[in-house]
């Protein structure tokens, strides 16, 4: 039995992974300070003794004697992460300053969620982790953008200072159950959208693309990256190459959803929106044998079936 330390352990990807992590066997100390994350998310895992939920801001030091940290905590969506930016950034870097602080003090390994944000609207397509990005340090998203790669920085150097055990994950666009409804990212907002029968806002003409994972492939490949030998540090992207424009997503939903009299309207185009965004993940499959499985038909399926249960028309 390992105990793992999940930071933002009651938010989206938090919660799957925590329930994934206990479910192996494994005692799981989950820190969160609710911002984005409910304890609705971590209810069904509250009664097991494995499991442990601590309301703690991951911009304060922590200590607990732990095996593996997942460092998770950060605001993920551009409404959420530009509502303080100030604090996003604080979450990223002193985040990542107080869990790798952890890590070299109790010896565990530990995991960075970082982002396909870090090559900002990319100029190489699709994206390799040799690419440095283009990302405005002084735009909206900056806070998020660059408070990553910060982290990514402190990652690196914890690992050829004090020779901390570092893995760090390029995550891209990811999706599924437990979405907050009310989070403005894209496939939460159209599902919500389409079965109120609200218009579906396309932001700009919809030609802009991304590439969306279903949350349980990520899952799969962060523990994956977690149990890489020592010497594997990343960064890797974790993504599902399957590339779409927002217009055909916007047409997917609503054929996924028939009954819907929602028509599609269009929007401005939010500032710094990256025009273009696809994993190449060649990487993930040499080192972590891993390859996304769900398509995103099947992924849209399941999230509509939990979004049905929650958003009354
Ligand atoms: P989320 O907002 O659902 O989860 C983030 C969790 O962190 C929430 O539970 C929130 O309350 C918590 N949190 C925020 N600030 C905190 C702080 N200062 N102290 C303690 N807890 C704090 O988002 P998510 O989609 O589950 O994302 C999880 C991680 O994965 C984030 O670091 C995000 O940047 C990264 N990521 C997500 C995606 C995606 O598409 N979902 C893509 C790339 C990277
Ligand atoms: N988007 C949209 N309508 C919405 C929400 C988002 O057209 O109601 C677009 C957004 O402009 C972006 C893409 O969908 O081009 C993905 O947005 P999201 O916020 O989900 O993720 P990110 O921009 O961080 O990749």
């Amino acid at each position: 039995m390992k105990r793992i330390l999940i930071t933002g352990g009651a938010g989206f990807i938090g919660s799957f992974l925590g329930e994934r992590l206990l479910s192996e066997g494994n005692d799981v100390l989950c820190l969160d300070n609710y911002f984005t994350g409910s304890k609705k998310n971590i209810a069904h895992m509250l009664s097991n003794p494995y499991f442990e939920a601590v309301r703690h801001d991951v911009t304060m030091p922590f200590f607990a004697e732990v095996d593996e940290i997942y460092n998770l905590a950060c605001p993920a969506s551009p409404i959420h992460y530009q509502y303080n930016p100030i604090k996003t950034v604080k979450t990223s870097v002193m985040g990542a300053i107080n869990m790798l602080g952890l890590a070299k003090r109790v010896k565990a390994r530990i995991l960075q969620a970082s982002t396909s944000e870090v090559y900002g609207d990319p100029k190489v397509h699709p994206q390799t982790e040799d690419y440095w990005g283009n990302v405005n340090p002084i735009g909206l998203r900056a806070c998020y953008d660059e408070g990553k790669r910060a982290a990514e920085t402190l990652f690196v150097n914890y690992h050829r200072q004090n020779h901390v055990k570092i893995k760090i994950a390029r995550i891209f666009n990811t999706y599924g159950p437990r979405m907050m409804p009310n989070d403005g990212r894209v496939i939460s907002n159209f599902i919500v959208q389409a079965l109120k029968n609200e218009p579906i806002t396309i932001y700009g003409d919809g030609s802009q693309t991304r590439s969306f994972q279903y949350i349980s492939d990520l899952v799969e490949g962060l523990i994956r990256l977690m149990n890489t030998g020592d010497n594997f540090t990343g960064p890797v992207n974790i993504g599902n190459p399957g590339e779409f424009t927002i217009r055909e997503l916007a047409e997917k939903v609503l054929m996924l959803i028939p009954e819907s009299r929602s028509e599609v309207i269009y929007k401005s185009l939010p500032e710094d929106d990256p025009m273009q965004r696809q994993p190449d993940i060649t990487l993930a499959q040499k080192e972590l044998k891993w390859s996304p499985v769900i398509p995103l038909d099947e992924g849209l399926r399941h999230t509509i079936d939990y979004f049905r249960k929650i958003i009354k028309p």
